[in-house]
């Protein structure tokens, strides 16, 4: 980090600075005196001091930050890519992690239809909410307890690992019983208390990007969760606002090779929230496999026209499995598989 100093900052405002600093964290602090320009240079681990705070100081004109605030989550200091396993499937591996699902489950007939079908096709992880944040308070809101009861049925059924919402902290006890991974919603991304009692657990956790989270926020939530000493995470983006209204989302298929170059934590796509179009999930899958996504999140339903959530932007398990094979050459082309 660089402090940039107003001219005619006195020695004595320096040395005032340069003890607050010192108190915040155990940086050297390096000062720069020309005859326009006082910089104080700091080395050392930066992540526990507070920029406005530094701020605040009448002295100090700007910042400029030379490494990312966020460290755990940080490629620069964990070179090699994470692979985080969830039950048997591995996600940030050669192997593609595919996660499919309803968006809620609905019935032990439903959920119980789509793992198997989903299974077949080669997918690696289950999804399916048992939680639903919606933002009409009228709308379904998941079969709740029930819902993790019925997913557990299909994991007993399918083999497969599951993932699923968590919305309360207060439910962190149920979910490390009965689930391999806990998913935190777009909406909670920034939920720091339920990230903080998440990062004390030794479970995976799959962590949504925000509505309009930049990179730096959603790996500041990663950080959160590193932080408590649970560095089993994966990332998911599912689309961001911006002024474009013809999809629910917009896809920021750029954050793909960002993330990758910023952290060594694996990242996913979700095109079914990122398009809200059923029609378009496939395309959007193709192109996050190009780009080098470690496995794509997709809602999948045995009838989406009656499906309780979601039903716009959800495929059928037949185009569930078309996807399966057409990606399979664009995996091979970027060194993946299927
Ligand atoms: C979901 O995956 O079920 C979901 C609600 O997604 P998001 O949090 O990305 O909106
Ligand atoms: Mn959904």
């Amino acid at each position: 980090m660089i402090i940039v100093l107003k001219q005619g900052t006195s020695q004595k405002e320096i040395d005032q600075l340069s003890e607050t600093i010192s108190k915040m964290a155990s940086v050297v602090i390096n000062p720069v005196i020309g005859t326009d320009l006082t910089i104080l240079g700091l080395i050392g681990d930066t992540s526990r001091l507070d920029p406005t705070q530094i701020e605040s100081y009448h002295c100090v004109d700007r910042i400029m930050h030379v490494a990312e605030p966020y460290k755990k989550a940080n490629r620069s200091f964990h070179p090699d890519n994470t692979v985080v396993r969830v039950g048997d499937a591995l996600v940030g591996g050669r192997k593609l992690a595919m996660i499919a699902g309803p968006c809620s489950v609905e019935s032990r007939e439903q959920i119980t239809e789509i793992a198997l079908a989903v299974r077949e096709s080669g997918a690696s992880i289950l999804r399916g909410g048992a939680f639903k944040p919606r933002t009409s308070p009228y709308a379904f809101q998941g079969l709740k307890y029930e819902g993790l009861e019925l997913l557990k049925e299909a994991r007993a059924a399918s083999g497969l690992p599951i993932v699923t919402e968590i919305m309360s902290p207060y439910d962190i006890d149920r979910f490390l019983d009965d689930v391999d991974c806990i998913q935190v919603g777009a909406r909670n991304m920034q939920n720091f208390d339920l990230l903080r009692q998440l990062g004390k657990i030794s479970k995976p956790v799959l962590l949504k990007r925000g509505l309009s989270a930049t990179i730096e926020e959603w790996l500041m939530s990663a950080e959160y969760i590193m932080a408590g000493g649970n560095e089993q995470v994966i990332l998911c983006e599912r689309g961001i606002r911006t002024f474009e209204t013809y999809t629910r989302n917009t896809v920021d298929i750029s954050a793909v090779p960002v993330v990758k170059k910023l952290s060594h934590l694996p990242v996913l796509v979700d095109p079914s929230h990122g398009t809200g179009k059923r029609w378009m999930v496939s395309p959007m899958t193709r192109a996050a496999v190009a780009v080098g996504a470690d496995g794509i999140m997709i809602e999948v339903h045995n009838d989406p026209q009656h499906a309780l959530c979601d039903g716009q932007q959800s495929i059928t398990p037949s185009a569930f499995d078309e996807i399966m094979k057409d990606i399979r050459l664009i995996a091979q082309a970027v060194g993946r598989e299927v």
